[in-house]
């Protein structure tokens, strides 16, 4: 069947989106089909998204989608559909990405106190030690997972430790529970403590092995991110050897922090003398590029910004984390306007939560004398992060062809949200989900049609018509 054309309404900026961006036909029947109905809400940039209020995003047996159009248009056929399943009013979104995050720290979110690198002594580095017990590292793997999907992040990119087996569990546990991921073994072997000092000869072929195992699983679901910790805990042997391993297997990623913090920016400046700039030290061992997503960035300079542009890397803006470490604030209009591709990141537990409504929020809270406005912040926690990591053929908005993670979500489900949000104007939903939403608000999440999370039973069993 054919799905006609569809009307996009104006968004803030006042422009008419392209009516065929998200309209698609199927030619195949409806029978395979399953047909989610409510309010389609899916970014098209940072000033525009898809708007159908009583739509239907059609999703087939593979969880591609096949269209999003308004329900009247496949209504006269909706006993053909294999399920319908009807959120009514509530949004149909893209689900979350969330571009920099890791497992093993979310069994001590919530602590702070310190900046950066004592935090980490204190915090991070005792826990991460932790996982050198398997059985420890399969509870926070489940643990880790079931939070990303009842917080609506469908995508994220992940650091685990240093340890092999945990690194392998988690992904596991990722295949297992449904959610996607860019993953990978943390690499330290300088400045750490004794529990987490690794053979640099050893992680760099650890590292490897876990790629080849996992890198591309589940028809690339599962992809594998090449993860030094950060440049003071490498040794320039580590860095150039992962310049090296990252390069020889293609389309994988390469995930780092860089310059967090002044205090970590110096202490760098010192172990790397002869380098211009943190961003140069990552340069000069072949780790900037396409697929190559950076942490926080809050410490550049005008040659950095070019270089990141010139060279297609990603940064990974982690507002809630750099509120929580009072570690600066990100130059998101510098880096905007330098075309520097980004997404948002919660860094749980440097940032106190995996809500991505609570990292989107903080992105706006941050900015002393800018105005971030809701359609943006969508934007950058879906089809921008999206696009940083490279994924937006695959997911970040709902058009045809794009796999099915979406979420449903329904703003009235706290106090202080007025009871009809859902009949308010889409700019006003959106807002009120940014500035008000947590993970009460996430009704459903999907990733490749498959329901990874719900608070309703009657939806897991399925409600066909
Ligand atoms: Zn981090």
């Amino acid at each position: 069947m054919r799905f006609p054309s569809l009307l996009l309404k104006a968004n803030m900026s006042g422009k008419i989106s392209n009516p065929d961006s998200i309209n698609g036909q199927t030619g195949k029947g409806n029978a395979g089909l399953t047909c989610y109905l409510g309010h389609i809400v899916s970014p098209i940039s940072e000033s525009e998204y898809a708007d159908i209020r009583d739509g239907a995003l059609i999703v087939d047996q593979a969880g591609v989608i096949v269209a999003a159009c308004p329900k009247s248009d496949i209504e006269k056929n909706i006993s053909e559909y294999k399920r319908v399943i009807d959120y009514g009013k509530r949004l149909i979104l893209p689900g979350f990405v969330d571009t920099h995050s890791h497992l093993p720290q979310i069994p001590f979110t919530g602590r702070s106190g310190k900046t950066l690198l004592g935090w980490l002594d204190t915090y991070a580095f005792p826990a991460e030690a932790s996982f050198s017990n398997t059985t420890h590292a399969e509870k926070v793997a489940r643990w880790y997972f079931d939070e990303l999907a009842r917080n609506g992040t469908t995508c994220a990119v992940v650091f685990t430790t240093i340890h092999k087996d945990a690194c392998d569990i988690a992904f596991q546990t990722a295949l297992a529970k449904g959610s996607r991921v860019i993953m990978g073994k943390v690499m330290m072997d300088a400045n750490s403590p004794q529990s987490l000092l690794e053979d640099t000869s050893k992680s760099l072929a650890e590292s490897e092995e876990l790629c080849q195992l996992w890198h591309g699983a589940d028809n690339g679901r599962l992809l594998y991110a090449f993860t030094p910790r950060f440049a003071i805990t490498s040794s320039e042997k580590l860095l150039a050897g992962c310049g090296q391993v990252w390069e020889r297997n293609h389309g994988t990623y390469l995930h780092t922090h860089l310059a967090e913090t002044q205090d970590e920016v110096a202490f760098v400046a010192k172990q790397f003398p002869k380098s211009r700039s943190y961003l140069d030290v990552y340069k000069e061992h072949g780790l900037i590029g396409t697929n190559s997503v950076l942490a926080h960035a809050i410490y550049l300079d005008d040659q950095d910004l070019s270089v990141l542009q010139a060279t297609n890397s990603a940064l990974s803006h982690c507002p809630s984390s750099n509120f929580f470490l009072k570690s600066g604030t990100f130059l998101f209009r510098k880096v905007q306007k330098a075309q520097i591709k980004f997404g948002l990141g919660c860094d749980v537990a440097g940032g106190p939560e995996v809500s991505m409504f609570d990292v989107m929020k903080n992105a706006a809270f941050m900015q002393k004398d800018e105005w971030i406005s809701p359609t943006e912040l969508f934007y950058y926690a879906t089809l921008g992060g999206a696009r940083a990591i490279n994924l937006d053929n695959r997911i970040g908005n709902l058009k045809p062809g794009r796999e099915a993670d979406f979420i449903v979500v329904d703003p009235s489900c706290r106090t202080g949200v007025p009871k009809d949000i859902l009949e308010h104007k889409t700019d006003e939903i959106l807002s009120s989900m940014i500035y008000l939403g947590d993970d009460r608000f996430v009704v459903a999440s999907y990733v490749r049609g498959r329901q990874i999370h719900t608070t309703e039973k009657q939806v897991l069993a399925g409600v066909t018509t």
